[in-house]
């Protein structure tokens, strides 16, 4: 079990260092039913810490699975304005969101995918207004995961349900630190340490990165004014938080029209309730052109036909085999984790902090400087030991930034 202690050291750390609640201010928190018992404690403290009101969403697998495959189709491709209202009107009072992610990744196996698809469109569509607060940064959000007992036994399929949930207890908590003397400061010297990865790739101004690995050689260019991010953000009014939790990537926005050739994927990714695995995409002139998968093929074609946008790529991050997360050799099937074990790339939406200006800049502007747009943004595993990247400079200079899924020397600590 779990020592209380441990929860509450961990409640504290997505308060403080997750949102970084203030005084006065709403919060808004996304948490599944089964983790009833931490949400209460997380929203106790809030209190706590001066929140003004704290408002729980459930989310409960149970009842998403009675959804997709008992509902009309009128019910799926209508996702509730009020809903969508709800969280704007949060966001609108400046609130921080707090967004517990766990959920079964093998939930939706036996639905059609083309009835996730359209319930997936229609929430992508109605939630727009209020992905672009928390992709700008408007307001301080964080993502964290707690397990549950049918994602712990996707992760360890061996253990009896309680050991599962245990071990990952266990691996969780290594992986955002509380298991230190001071989980905060830790965190701190974290943030340092991505920061100062971050300021080195910002002062090169990459054109181009290339990347090499088995079933990988892709061209990616880069926006001209593009940002690389890392560690803590800062939001408009100041705040500063950490939006994931664990996190071990620095990221920028790939320019929009200036990706060519094929990548593989190398670790299962969960989208839609399903496991998409063992595929590759191929890009011209930005475009996914051509796709496969091993699995979930018929689900990765939803996904890229989410819209216009959710073929061309919205991220690229860089993250070392070293990192812990990868280190531990579990596959988490969950993004959180699984992204800040390896380099990723994102289909769909670009953060627009990810470029000079970008946060004052309308779709179409952001477009014109090569920054995407879409109702998805999907992250997916990309990077092991075997991947090697090359920086091409604006002279035409090449140089080392990965080499066999590690830093280069200036990027070293
Ligand atoms: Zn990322
Ligand atoms: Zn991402």
């Amino acid at each position: 079990m779990v020592s209380k202690q441990t929860l509450e050291k961990y409640a504290e750390l997505i308060l403080r260092k997750g949102v970084n609640v203030q005084e006065g201010q709403p919060v808004f928190i996304t948490a599944p039913i089964e983790g009833a018992d931490f949400a209460r404690l997380l929203v106790r403290r809030a209190y706590e810490l001066g929140a003004k009101n704290v408002h729980v969403e459930w989310a409960d697998d149970e009842l998403s699975l009675l959804k997709y495959t008992y509902a009309s189709e009128e019910v799926l491709k209508n996702y509730p304005d009020w809903e969508a209202a709800k969280r704007e009107s949060f966001a609108e009072e400046g609130a921080a969101f707090i967004s517990i992610y766990a959920t079964d990744p093998d939930l939706l196996k036996d639905v059609d995918p083309s009835r996730v698809a359209m319930a997936q469109k229609s929430s992508g569509e109605k939630l727009a207004a209020f992905r672009s607060y928390v992709m700008n940064d408007e307001v301080p959000w964080t993502v964290v995961s707690i397990p549950t007992v049918a994602w712990a036994k996707k992760v360890f399929p061996d253990l009896p349900a309680e050991e599962a949930v245990e071990a990952l207890w266990n691996a969780i908590i290594k992986t955002v630190r509380i298991d230190r003397e001071d989980p905060l400061k830790a965190w701190d010297e974290h943030n340092a340490m991505l920061q100062n990865v971050r300021d080195r790739l910002n002062e090169k101004k990459y054109k181009k990165l290339i990347l090499k690995a088995p079933g990988t050689h892709l061209e990616v260019g880069l926006p001209d004014g593009h940002i690389w991010h890392g560690g803590a953000s800062e939001s408009k009014k100041g705040i500063i938080f950490n939006a994931n939790m664990p996190t071990e990537e620095v990221f920028t926005a790939p320019h929009k029209y200036e990706v060519n050739g094929t990548v593989s994927s190398t670790k299962p990714l969960h989208y839609g309730g399903n496991i998409i695995d063992g595929f590759t995409l191929t890009f011209k002139d930005g475009k996914v052109v051509d796709f496969k998968a091993e699995k979930g093929e018929e689900v990765l074609k939803h996904l890229l036909e989410s819209d216009e946008g959710a073929r061309y790529l919205g991220e690229i991050a860089l993250v070392p085999d070293e990192s812990p997360i990868s280190q531990s050799g579990i596959i988490f099937y969950n993004t959180l984790f699984d992204e800040n074990a390896s380099c990723h790339l994102a289909l769909g939406k670009a953060y627009p902090t990810s470029l000079e200006g970008g946060q004052e800049m309308t779709i179409e502007q952001l477009d014109e400087h090569g920054l995407n747009d879409s109702i998805v943004h999907e992250d997916f595993m990309i990077g092991s030991s075997e991947m090697n990247i090359d920086g091409v400079l604006a002279d035409g200079t090449v140089e080392p930034i990965f080499i066999n899924g590690s830093w280069a020397e200036p990027f070293r600590r």
